[in-house]
């Protein structure tokens, strides 16, 4: 089987978790400090706080920028429904901004006709997440431009990003947003299993970041609203949740962060390879940005489909029968049934509904030999029926 992505787990790894798990704190110890210091250290955002996954990360960053009732977010439809869902635990509105045809990013020109419009009718979004679709950054200076003339918040989901970069910088430096968030789930570019983190350049926003992470509880004297009644003493300010992460995810992701630049460089050396190998097939290969150095999270073809005979469904199934594990990202979230409930439907967002019709994300991850390379390159080109 060759799966479209999979985690790389080393024996310093291994020793790594083990190490906490015959330690004091399996839970709230060391390991997450340090996990946070080494991602704030590899993007330069001053702040960064590990929880449980990145859509609690997400969660928290919408509540610490005070989404609530009444206010908007939005996103773009080609992601996952977390980028999305977010809004409406904080009981929001979520609307979408059709996707740039090259780069299937938030296009910073639709969401400028569409801010426009809202602007008239008293509806402009608190928040907009750009998404870094398959790593490759957005065009966050044009979209940051938008946020100081309109007067949005800017949460860029970078889940697929870490270790990429954008006009040279890393992502999550926060040059260009509130508050970046990542998630390190096996398929993505390092993992703790679940887990996720945000990282901010504002000290305010990491405190409220900090506070809802865990209950709204603090032992800081400073957050407190009388003094301490005794060594024992915390209190809670805030409604939080619980979500931490644990030592053991975080000394993983230690041990992962020591081979980051590594993977990404890894990951380009694949694509160029697919690149090669699939250079003379109808498909429309990724492309890249000048600006971007992408994290190469995913590999998306887009089928060609009036050139050759087999359907996109086919070719899927084609390549699922030869244990080739291919994915689809993303089902337009405006479609998911959930969605159409509150009135998106079908035509409401066409460039990112004529990707889905034809995108097929193909196995990328650091494992993958030569030979596997060129059997999906094969593969692909005969269920394609060429
Ligand atoms: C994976 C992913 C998430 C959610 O990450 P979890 O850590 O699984 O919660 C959110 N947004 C995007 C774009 C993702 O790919």
């Amino acid at each position: 089987m060759i799966a479209y992505g999979r985690q790389d787990i080393t024996q310093a790894d291994i020793d790594a978790v083990i190490a906490v798990l015959q330690s004091d704190n399996l839970t709230q110890g060391p390991q997450i400090v340090k996990f946070e210091n080494r991602v704030a250290a590899h993007t330069g955002a001053l702040h960064a706080i590990a929880v449980s996954n990145a859509t609690a990360a997400l969660h928290i960053a919408c509540l610490a920028l005070d989404l609530g009732p009444g206010d908007w977010l939005w996103t773009t439809p080609n992601t996952f429904v977390a980028s999305a869902n977010c809004a409406l635990y904080c009981g929001a509105q979520v609307d979408f901004v059709d996707t740039d045809p090259h780069s299937y990013n938030l296009c910073p020109v639709k969401l400028e006709e569409k801010l426009i419009v809202a602007a008239l009718a008293g509806k402009l979004p608190k928040i907009v997440v750009p998404v870094h679709l398959t790593g490759q950054p957005c065009d966050m200076a044009a979209i940051h431009a938008l946020g100081q003339k309109y007067g949005f918040k800017i949460i860029e989901d970078a889940s697929h990003a870490i270790g990429g970069q954008y006009k040279g910088e890393p992502i999550g430096n926060g040059r260009y947003s509130d508050i970046t968030v990542f998630s390190f789930h096996p398929v993505k570019i390092i993992t703790t299993a679940e887990g996720g983190m945000a990282l901010t350049n504002s000290a305010e926003l990491a405190t409220r970041l900090g506070l809802l992470r865990s209950h709204g509880i603090t032992r800081d004297p400073a957050l407190m609203t009388e003094p301490m009644q005794g060594p024992w003493y915390y209190q809670q300010v805030a409604l939080g949740f619980n979500y931490r992460m644990t030592d053991i995810q975080a000394a993983l992701g230690v041990s992962q962060m020591t081979r980051l630049v590594d993977y990404v460089k890894r990951r380009h050396d694949i694509a160029r390879r697919y690149n090669e190998l699939l250079a003379d097939l109808p498909l429309t290969l990724p492309w890249q940005h000048p600006d971007s150095y992408s994290a190469y999270h995913l590999y998306v073809v887009r089928l060609q489909l009036d050139k050759f005979n087999t359907t996109h469904r086919q070719v899927f199934e084609a390549l699922r029968a030869k244990d080739i594990i291919v994915n689809l990202h993303y089902i337009p979230v405006h479609t998911q049934p959930y969605y159409q409930k509150m009135g998106f439907k079908q035509g409401d967002f066409p460039d990112a509904e004529q990707y889905y019709r034809e995108a097929i994300s193909i196995p990328m991850h650091v494992n993958l030999t030569d030979e596997e390379l060129q059997f999906v390159a094969s593969s692909l080109r005969e269920a394609m029926g060429l």
